[in-house]
C-alpha cells in the first residue's frame, strides 16, 4: 500500500524565467472560497469579469479574448489549432520556446503521411522554419524577406523568446504580415503583463497566446490568456479545427462569448474550477491595480539594477528582456553554469540554466519588484559566485545597489 505522508512544498525564492513569485493575495483567493460548481452564478460572473479585465491587459476590443484552461502551451495549442494539414506556415525560431512552438505547428500542418514518417518530430514541407541564432533577435527585415519569398497563409513568431531572453521585432513582424497578406500568430507568453503594449496596434497579428504563470502571475494552474481578431475567428468558423477542447469557438462560450457577442453568463464547455477562477480574477485585479504602464516601468528599472550588478561581478549579459537576464559567467568560469545554478537551487534560490544550447544562466524578476526582493536576489547570486571562487568586491556592489534603489 502506498501510504505517503502529506505533501509539503517549501517556500523558495522564484527567480527564474517563470513561474513568477505568486502574490499571497492570489493564493488566498484560491484557498478562501466556498464549495461551488462551475455553473454557480458568482463563478460565471467571475469568468465574465476576468474576460473584461483580460481585454484591458491585452489592450484590445477583440470579443474573442478569454483564458484557455491549462498552461501556456494550452493557449498556444488553441491558436495553433487554426493551422490545418497542408497549410503553408513560416515560423521564426530563436530559442527553446519558439522551437517548441515550431514543433507544435509542424504537428498541426502535417499530413497523415508526414506524421507517420516521424510522429514525435514531423517535417512537413509546407512549414518553413527560419532559424535565428541563440542570443539574437528576429528582426523585421528577416520576417519581411521570408514572407515575401514564401507567401505563407500563416506566420508565427514569439514576441519575447524566454529561452535566450531576446525581444523580437513585433512591429516589423506585424508590418510584414500585412504587406504579404499572411495571418500573424504571436506567442506573447513572456511579454504580456510585463511590457506595456496594446495588441490592437498590431492588426497584422490575428491570434495571440500567453500563459498564466509569467507576467500574469496566477500560478495556481489557471488560464492561458488568448485573443483572436474577428478575421482569425472567421477562419475557425469557415474551416473548423481538429480540437473540441481548444477550439476558440467552443472554449469562449464558457466565458460568455457566443456567436461573436458577449452574453451575460457562460454556457458549459468543461468543468472549470471555482478556485482557479477566483485566483485568476485576483491576479488580473492585482495587475490592473498596479497598472500596466507602472508595472512595465518597474520592470525596466529593476532589470537595469540587476544587470549592472551582475556585470560588476564580471558576468556578460546577452538578453534584452526586462523580466529576465541571461548571462555568461566570467571567462575562466565558463562551463560551470549548471554547477552554480544547482548550488543556488539546492539552497531554495530558484534561478535557471538555459534549456537548450549554449548553456547560460537565467535570473528572473517576475513579481520581484521591491527593493527587498531585488537586493535578496543580487545578494544570493553574489554569494553563490564567491563560493565558486569568482573574485569581486561584494560590499561595494551591494552598496551601489542600495544607492540605486534608494
Ligand atoms: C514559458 C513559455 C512557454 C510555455 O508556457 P507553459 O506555461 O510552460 O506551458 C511558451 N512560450 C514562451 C515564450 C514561454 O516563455
Amino acid at each position: 500500500m502506498s501510504n505517503f505522508p502529506e505533501l509539503k512544498i517549501p517556500h523558495t525564492l522564484a527567480a527564474g524565467p517563470g513561474p513568477g513569485n505568486t502574490d499571497p493575495r492570489v493564493l488566498a483567493a484560491f484557498a478562501n472560497q466556498g464549495v461551488a460548481d462551475h455553473m454557480q452564478a458568482d463563478v460565471l460572473r467571475g469568468m465574465v469579469e476576468a474576460k473584461i479585465m483580460l481585454r484591458e491587459v491585452f489592450g484590445t476590443k477583440n470579443v474573442y479574448t478569454f483564458g484557455v484552461a491549462g498552461t501556456g502551451w494550452s493557449g498556444l495549442d488553441s491558436i495553433h489549432s487554426a493551422i490545418l494539414p497542408g497549410d503553408k506556415v513560416v515560423v521564426f525560431v530563436n530559442g527553446t520556446f519558439s522551437g517548441i512552438d515550431c514543433l507544435s505547428i509542424r504537428m498541426k500542418a502535417s499530413s497523415v503521411a508526414d506524421l507517420a514518417a516521424n510522429p514525435m518530430d514531423p517535417q512537413p514541407a509546407n512549414v518553413i522554419t527560419v532559424n535565428v541564432p541563440h542570443g539574437q533577435s528576429v528582426t523585421g527585415e528577416i520576417v519581411e524577406a521570408a514572407l515575401a519569398e514564401h507567401k505563407p497563409m500563416f506566420a508565427f513568431m514569439a514576441h519575447w523568446e524566454t529561452g535566450s531572453g531576446r525581444i523580437n521585432d513585433l512591429q516589423g513582424f506585424n508590418d510584414a504580415c500585412l504587406k504579404n497578406n499572411a495571418m500573424g500568430m504571436v506567442d506573447a507568453v513572456s511579454s504580456l503583463g510585463v511590457e506595456n503594449f496594446n495588441i490592437d496596434d498590431f492588426p497584422g497579428v490575428g491570434m495571440w497566446a500567453s500563459c498564466p504563470q509569467k507576467g500574469i502571475l496566477a500560478l495556481p494552474l489557471t488560464y492561458a490568456p488568448v485573443s483572436f481578431t474577428d478575421k482569425a475567428i472567421e477562419l475557425f468558423k469557415t474551416r473548423g479545427c481538429y480540437s473540441f477542447t481548444h477550439s476558440p469557438l467552443f472554449e469562449a462560450r464558457h466565458w460568455g462569448v457566443v456567436d461573436g457577442k458577449d452574453v451575460a453568463a457562460g454556457t458549459y464547455h468543461r468543468t472549470h474550477s471555482a478556485y482557479a477562477v477566483a485566483s485568476y480574477h485576483e491576479a488580473l485585479r492585482l495587475l490592473l491595480q498596479h497598472g500596466r504602464e507602472q508595472k512595465a516601468a518597474d520592470y525596466v528599472a529593476c532589470e537595469k539594477v540587476l544587470r549592472e550588478a551582475v556585470a560588476a561581478m564580471g558576468c556578460d549579459v546577452t538578453s534584452n528582456m526586462t523580466s529576465l537576464i541571461v548571462l555568461n559567467l566570467p571567462g575562466e568560469f565558463a562551463g560551470r553554469e549548471k554547477e552554480l545554478v544547482g548550488n543556488c537551487r539546492a539552497a531554495g534560490f530558484g534561478i535557471w540554466p538555459t534549456l537548450s544550447e549554449p548553456v547560460q544562466i537565467r535570473i528572473g524578476i517576475l513579481n520581484q519588484l521591491t527593493n527587498a526582493s531585488l537586493t535578496d536576489i543580487i545578494n544570493r547570486f553574489a554569494d553563490a559566485m564567491q563560493v565558486m571562487g569568482v573574485k569581486f568586491d561584494k560590499a561595494s556592489i551591494m552598496a551601489d545597489v542600495a544607492k540605486k534603489l534608494s
